[in-house]
Parts: structure tokens; C-alpha cells; sequence
């Protein structure tokens, strides 16, 4: 215990001299490291917190409604006391730029989102948000002025299918605008709300090579890091997630008449179809994930023989081939268990499926680094949800940092994350970024 401890501060010593030490060359308290300000970050979780809560006393700060309203203005100006400028591009999303020393240098850009899903948590999205602002702080309350521009970006409705990445990116199509989201407005129309300009949506969009560099700082979101015990993980990519409505087609008959050898059950079938799922995706090693996570069963009644059943597949993985090699040994199972219990499964592949993305090699290692360098504990690891930083991985060297969520809870109320993970967070953000401004 004593030696662990002798050996964590004498490195820390270590690297608070050499390490950092050139990083803080315009920092008054040379020799110390950089830090952000804990409490801060913590007191605006909680204030933010107050926006989503709506008349029922639930947590709703959905994208478009009155809550990521109250809460982006609330937000925007935080921004504009940090020297922020604040604008709002075509797709609603919230941007704030910082000068450079060097204007001709692509700026750094780093954020998160602030909507929530409906009763969702706090942390989600808004640690990654005050962490951008915290570190812009930190960097006027040194007067530390960085090399390249620096641009704070909180995506517009990231919950609700990462609409204000996408189509900074111009992934976003007519068809997409005119989709419904969860407030109920169409994205065109909740784009407006919140002070973007749909009809004019292309005017948002970056194209490669306008970022020096990308990172996200996030909510692990499950419970790897703390069943672990590790402060920080390096973000490797971010899953593929491909949907397939399966429909098993039986005969439906009467339950007391029709002998047992005599059925075509569709959902004894769809059971047996389901433990094949869960079968092949754990047949083979890494960290693929298979669900079949809807049933419908037609016509659904005691005394009738499941006649159709119509199921919702869903595979991830960071790997696009071994999403396709898992759907082929599942299709195989199928026609097995199909000829075995005289019904038909066919599978229709929805459209709304989303390809994995890679984080850049390079900036996991300046992470991981300066982790390290931190003395935090660090893993890589993949996100097995989707994220704004999937989107900017198209145009731009992109990365997550992810800490630890309380008992792998989230899009809950009951989502949390410690103060110190928080902060451990932003710290490695601001270093990253640091270093990153040093290339
Ligand atoms: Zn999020």
C-alpha cells in the first residue's frame, strides 16, 4: 500500500515537471498541472439538471421541447460569459469559437449534446457538454491562449437519432427532416425551434479536413469500467447497428383439437429461434452483442396455435463483416429450425441501420498518453451506443473518452457518475487538447 502510493506520487512528481511542464509554459503556476474546477462541473449538472424536469416532475429535456430550450439558452449563455460568442448553424447545433494564436491552423473541436432521451439521466451527453465549457475556462483563467481555434459544439438532438451531427456531415436527407421526432414536432420543425434553418440545412455542413481534430468526452453508458475498476476508457469505435423484422409464419389452429405432432407453431419456432440467437453470437470470441428484443404473436390467445409471430433482431458490432458473418450463421439456424417445425422465417433488413465508425489510432494513443500521464487506469474498449462522434469520424480525426457510470445505468434517472470520475474526465480532455494544439 505504502510503496503503490510512494511510486503513484513520485511519478505524478515526474510528470508534473516534465511531462506537462512545456504545456504550462504560459500558466503562472508552472510546475503544477493544469486542472478543472470539480465543483463547478458537479453545480452545473445539477443546474442543467433543473431544466428537464417537466410539469409531471419527470426528467424531460427531450430535443425541441421546452426543457432543451430553457436548458440550451441557459447553456449558450454560460458560453457567451466564457467569451464564447455563441451561434446556432442551420441544424440547430450550438457552436462557440475561441481564437488561436495561428488563424490558419483547423480548429480543435470538442462538446457533446444536452437533450435527453424522455426520462432520461443527467450525466448523458452533459458531462461531455460542461466539460467543453470547463475547459475553456480553465484555459481564460490562465490566460493560456492555444495555437489552433478552438470550437465548443453541443449537437442539436443527439437522442433522437444524432440529427445535428448528421447533417453536419450532410448525411441528413428530405426524408429525414420530415421524420416525426419525440416532441412530437417533425426534425424540420424542432430544427426551428430551436433557432436552426432547415430550409437551408446544407449551410452546416464540414466537410474534411475543417477540424484538426475531434474529441468527445462521454458516459461509459454501461458497466465495464467500474466492474473493473478502471477511471478512463479509450474509446476504439463505435458499434454498427443493423435491425431485421423477422416473421415466422405457422398455422394457426385450435388449441384443444390439434394434436401435438400435427402443429406448425410459429411461436414455438420464434423460441427456438431466439436461443439460436443467443447461440451464435456467443459462439464466437469478441464483443459482438445479438438481441431479439420485440415479439409480436398473432392471433394471441389461449386457445389458438401461434399462427404468425414477428420478431425484432438486432446485432452490433465495430466490425460491419462480422455483423453480416453472425446474420449468415443465423439464417442458417433458421431454415433448421424452419424445416424442424414446418414453418417459414424470412427476415426484411430495416433501413435505418447505422455503419460502425473508428476513433483515429493516433489520437486513442495521445489519449491514452496522456491518461498515462495522469496516473489514471485506462482500457480500450468500443461504445456500444451510438454517438454525434460516429458522424464527425467521417470528416475528421475523431475520439471518446468515456468514464465510469454507477452500476452501468443510463437513460434513467438513476444515471450517475462521481464528481471525481467527472472531473478525472475533463482533466484528460484538457490535456488531450493541449497536446493535440502542440502538433
Ligand atoms: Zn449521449
Amino acid at each position: 500500500m505504502q510503496r503503490r502510493n510512494f511510486i503513484q506520487q513520485s511519478s505524478l512528481t515526474v510528470i508534473g515537471l516534465g511531462v506537462f511542464g512545456p504545456l504550462l509554459s504560459n500558466n503562472k503556476k508552472a510546475g503544477t498541472v493544469l486542472s478543472v474546477n470539480s465543483k463547478r462541473i458537479e453545480s452545473r449538472i445539477f443546474e442543467l439538471a433543473k431544466f428537464g424536469v417537466d410539469e409531471k416532475g419527470r426528467n424531460y429535456r427531450v430535443a425541441y421541447t421546452k426543457g432543451d430550450i430553457e436548458g440550451r439558452a441557459w447553456f449558450m449563455d454560460l458560453m457567451k460569459k466564457a467569451g464564447l460568442d455563441p451561434t446556432i448553424d442551420a441544424a440547430g447545433n450550438i457552436i462557440g469559437k475561441r481564437k488561436g494564436k495561428n488563424p490558419s491552423l483547423k480548429p480543435i473541436g470538442f462538446g457533446s449534446h444536452i437533450d435527453m432521451v424522455p426520462e432520461g439521466g443527467n450525466y448523458d451527453g452533459t458531462l461531455g457538454s460542461i466539460s467543453a465549457l470547463e475547459i475553456i475556462e480553465v484555459l481564460n483563467e490562465n490566460n493560456i491562449v492555444t495555437e489552433h481555434p478552438l470550437e465548443v459544439i453541443i449537437f442539436g438532438n443527439e437522442e433522437g437519432g444524432t440529427i445535428g451531427s448528421k447533417a453536419m456531415v450532410g448525411e441528413i436527407t428530405n426524408d429525414g427532416l420530415k421524420q416525426k421526432s419525440q416532441s412530437g414536432l417533425t426534425m424540420a420543425e424542432g430544427i426551428k425551434a430551436i433557432g436552426g434553418n432547415p430550409d437551408n440545412i446544407q449551410s452546416c455542413i464540414r466537410k474534411k479536413g475543417d477540424f484538426h481534430a475531434w474529441v468527445e468526452l462521454h458516459i461509459e453508458q454501461g458497466g465495464i469500467l467500474e466492474r473493473e475498476k478502471i477511471q478512463i476508457g479509450v474509446v476504439e469505435g463505435i458499434v454498427g447497428i443493423v435491425h431485421w423484422e423477422v416473421t415466422v409464419e405457422g398455422f394457426a389452429n385450435h388449441a384443444g383439437a390439434t394434436p401435438m405432432n400435427m402443429r406448425q407453431d410459429a411461436l414455438l419456432a420464434a423460441s427456438k429461434f431466439i436461443i439460436a440467437v443467443n447461440e451464435v453470437v456467443n459462439s464466437v470470441k469478441g464483443t459482438q452483442v445479438g438481441t431479439v428484443g420485440k415479439i409480436a404473436v398473432q392471433p394471441g390467445a389461449y386457445n389458438v396455435i401461434p399462427g404468425k409471430v414477428i420478431l425484432g433482431l438486432e446485432i452490433r458490432d465495430l466490425s460491419a463483416q462480422k455483423i453480416e458473418m453472425l446474420f449468415r450463421e443465423i439464417e442458417k439456424r433458421a431454415a433448421a429450425i424452419s424445416a424442424d417445425t414446418k414453418t417459414k422465417i424470412s427476415f426484411e433488413r430495416q433501413p435505418n441501420e447505422s455503419k460502425p465508425a473508428l476513433t483515429d489510432k493516433k489520437l486513442q494513443q495521445t489519449i491514452n498518453a496522456s491518461a498515462k500521464a495522469l496516473g489514471f487506469t485506462t482500457k480500450f474498449m468500443q461504445s456500444g451506443a451510438g454517438h454525434d462522434s460516429q458522424h464527425i469520424a467521417s470528416i475528421a480525426p475523431a475520439a471518446m473518452i468515456f468514464i465510469p457510470s454507477i452500476d452501468g445505468i443510463s437513460h434513467s434517472p438513476k444515471e450517475f457518475s462521481t464528481a471525481t470520475d467527472m472531473a478525472n474526465g475533463a482533466n484528460l480532455l484538457l490535456q488531450t487538447i493541449l497536446k493535440l494544439d502542440k502538433e
